[in-house]
């Protein structure tokens, strides 16, 4: 049973409405062209968030609406988390690209994060998220990247690797309309008081959970050259016009410096996958600031256990 909840979602563009949950971005896209008109789904964000995508639904579309398909910018867990509590309810189409089918399929996990990266608290408790696959079955469809998503024939697929393997973007010519996913993201998804206080600063993708550097290098390259006006990424506010345009290029003349982490696990080497999934991981290197990070972790930690034992046998 979906609990009744009032959603608060934002307009991004005429025909498109995102909404954030927790620190995660998730947007519905009205289709008045082609056969199947209605609308669709992108991402579904973290765990437990499927009452409130479905009230934002209704109070869009009206009690009962559901959409035509449910389409993944990538699978990551705080992008898909509330997938199957929606398919349980809405029996539609899911839509992916081709290599990012073996994390939703039980075929693969995605590699570990690198929690070294980044600085922030987010990055550090990265390992915790999980990298355990969906196993969808054949609910998943391969998006047909010549022809698109037949339920949003308006819409541009753009495969954007990097971050994910099989990570696709969305664009709409008309007004230049981009949903990014997490090609790149408007706040600093590895800080805690940036991603959930959705503070805006145009970034590379999330560091700890990018995986191959040079591909996210050419996707953020190829997004830019699309000039968009309006973006709607999979964390941070939507950005617009000439501010999203000057961070935009900023960032691609930039981004060795400003977007790959020093050090970082896949900052030289990348993780290797093909259509089966992950091939080759490059090994862990660690790092002394990670070392001191984890050892300060564990005093405080032990420090708030030690108090705890102390208060309860006094
Ligand atoms: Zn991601
Ligand atoms: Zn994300």
């Amino acid at each position: 049973m979906i609990k009744k909840t009032n959603a608060n979602y934002f307009q991004v563009a005429q025909g498109v409405w995102g909404m954030k949950l927790t620190f995660v971005n998730i947007y519905m896209i009205a289709n008045r062209r082609g056969v199947k008109k209605g609308w669709v789904l992108i991402d579904t964000g973290p765990k437990g968030s499927a009452h409130k995508i479905i009230a934002m639904a209704e109070a869009l579309f009206g009690v009962g609406t559901r959409p035509t398909a449910i389409i993944l910018t990538h699978g990551h867990t705080d992008h898909v988390g509330s997938l199957k509590t929606l398919l349980k309810h809405w029996d539609v189409p899911v839509y992916a690209h081709e290599y990012e089918l073996p994390y939703l399929t039980g075929k693969s996990s995605y590699p570990p994060p690198d929690p070294t990266v980044g600085g922030g608290a987010i990055s550090f408790f990265s390992v915790l998220f999980s990298r355990k696959p969906l196993k969808l079955g054949n609910r998943v469809r391969v998006i047909d990247m010549a022809t698109g998503v037949p339920e949003l024939p308006e819409w541009k697929i753009i495969y954007t690797p990097g971050h994910s393997p099989g990570h696709i973007s969305l664009f709409f010519p008309l007004n230049t309309t981009l949903i990014v996913g997490d090609a790149f993201v408007t706040t600093k998804a590895e800080s805690p008081v940036y991603a959930l206080g959705n503070i805006k600063k145009l970034s590379g993708p999330p560091m700890y959970a990018t995986t191959d550097w040079e591909s996210a290098k050419e996707s953020v390259t190829r997004l830019a050259a699309l000039e968009p006006r309006i973006a709607g990424t999979g964390h941070g506010p939507v950005m617009r016009g000439r501010e999203l345009q000057a961070a935009l290029n900023e960032l691609v003349e930039n981004f060795d410096d400003v977007a790959v982490p020093k050090n970082g696990r896949y900052s030289e080497q990348p993780v290797i996958s093909d259509e089966t999934g992950v091939l080759y991981v490059p090994p862990f290197k660690t790092n002394r600031k990670f070392v001191a990070a984890t050892i300060i972790t564990g005093l405080v930690a032990g420090f708030i256990i030690a108090r705890q034992i102390h208060k309860s046998v006094s």
